[in-house]
């Protein structure tokens, strides 16, 4: 049965003798599922090819069954369906309780999730739930097909190095991903796989939660995400009126603003813009970044750009060692000439 929070000693870390499947924990988002599923199917995919692994899915949620075909046309070859009104609600601590008894039972040798805001909070309780490791913030995975251990890609040491980190001894190897950074497959609705229902009836809600009310943030500009042209505003951009010029001018030309971090804590840039090691990830067809000096915790998140334009008046500033074109100037000077370009 589904319990409450357990924290027996250890006793849910299996041998890597019983554990197999690569699983891949699903979130929803809009009533639908969040990309980074779909990115996290698509990796899961490479890494099954590599081990002969098979893919499988969790779906927690309350109304959510006609979201398991989607996973299954993403690749997933089974999915595991834990539908519940105790669900209905996004409280982490439900969650965690139901996800973490069905990976008691199915004994997954990999569990991914997706290091989205949800994503971050759930897995390190699961983790601790499961008595298991975690290797948080990924941006890439690999497998050892003579081991069948996972390697877990992240920055360490305040970005200076990529670390590979394995976990002999815990199953499952839990590791979340850094949404954008992997490709999604393409979805094939012809693909077969089966849904599998578990009874939660007996699941019992944390008593401790209750969820009062929800407000959804308005959103100004273009998405982030999903923009080909990203114009990134560093800590060099010092004035509120120039963030305001170069949003607008961005917002006329379907272009999305980001920031570096140093532009958030400065209160230039909305903290759900942030690009870097702690921000998103982007892919854009073209980044742009004004005043923004290029610090590894920075550029880990944008190599996926096609093309790099830099603005600063620092010649030697490191964001031009990787620009494809730069621009020596103050974000005042390239103000004027910036917001008329048209694409
Ligand atoms: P600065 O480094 O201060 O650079 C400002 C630039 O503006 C300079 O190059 C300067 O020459 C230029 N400039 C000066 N005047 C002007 C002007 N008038 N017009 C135009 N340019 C001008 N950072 C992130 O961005 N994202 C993250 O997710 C992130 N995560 C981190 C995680 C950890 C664990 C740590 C330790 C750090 C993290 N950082 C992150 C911080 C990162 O190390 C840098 O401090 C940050 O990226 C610097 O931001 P910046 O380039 O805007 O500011």
């Amino acid at each position: 049965p589904v319990g409450a929070w357990s924290m027996a000693d250890g006793q849910d870390v299996h041998e890597a003798a019983d554990a197999s499947g690569i699983f891949v924990l699903a979130e929803t988002a809009h009533g639908g599922i969040a990309p980074v599923t779909f990115e996290l199917l698509g990796k899961a995919a490479e890494l099954s090819a590599k081990s002969g692994q098979h893919v499988e899915a969790i779906l927690a949620g309350y109304g959510v069954a006609p979201l398991a075909d989607e996973l299954i046309a993403y690749g997933a070859g089974r999915v595991h369906l834990l539908e519940s009104e105790a669900l209905s609600s996004y409280i982490e601590e439900n969650h965690a309780t139901a996800v973490a008894d069905v990976v008691r039972s199915l004994r997954p040798a990999i569990l991914l999730v997706g290091a989205t805001v949800k994503g971050r909070g759930l897995s390190a309780r699961l983790a601790s739930m499961l008595h298991t490791g975690l290797t948080a913030d990924c941006t890439d995975l690999d497998i050892d097909t003579e081991t069948g251990l996972l390697r877990q890609i992240r920055p360490a040491f305040g970005g200076n190095l990529m670390a590979t980190i394995v976990t002999p001894d815990h199953r499952p190897q839990m590791a979340s991903v850094h949404p954008g950074v992997m490709k999604a497959p393409a979805r094939d609705g012809s693909r077969s796989g089966e849904t599998v229902r578990h009874d939660i009836s007996t699941m019992r809600q944390d008593e401790r939660i209750s969820l009062l009310g929800e407000t959804v943030k308005a959103v100004c500009g273009n998405n982030l995400a999903d923009s080909r042209i990203v114009v990134g505003i560093g800590r060099g951009v010092k004035s509120h009126e120039t963030v305001d010029a170069i949003s607008t001018w961005a917002e006329s030309v379907g272009a999305a603003v980001a920031g570096s971090r140093a532009a958030v804590e400065c209160g230039l840039v909305d903290a759900s813009r942030q690009v870097g090691q702690t921000g998103q990830t982007i892919s854009p067809d073209l980044y742009i970044a004004v005043g923004i000096s290029g610090q590894i915790q920075h550029t880990a998140a944008i190599t996926g750009a096609k093309k790099i334009i830099a603005v600063n008046p620092d010649r030697n500033a490191p964001i031009f060692s990787m620009a494809d074109y730069g621009w020596v100037a103050t974000a005042e000077e390239a103000l004027p000439v910036l917001t008329n370009i048209r694409f």
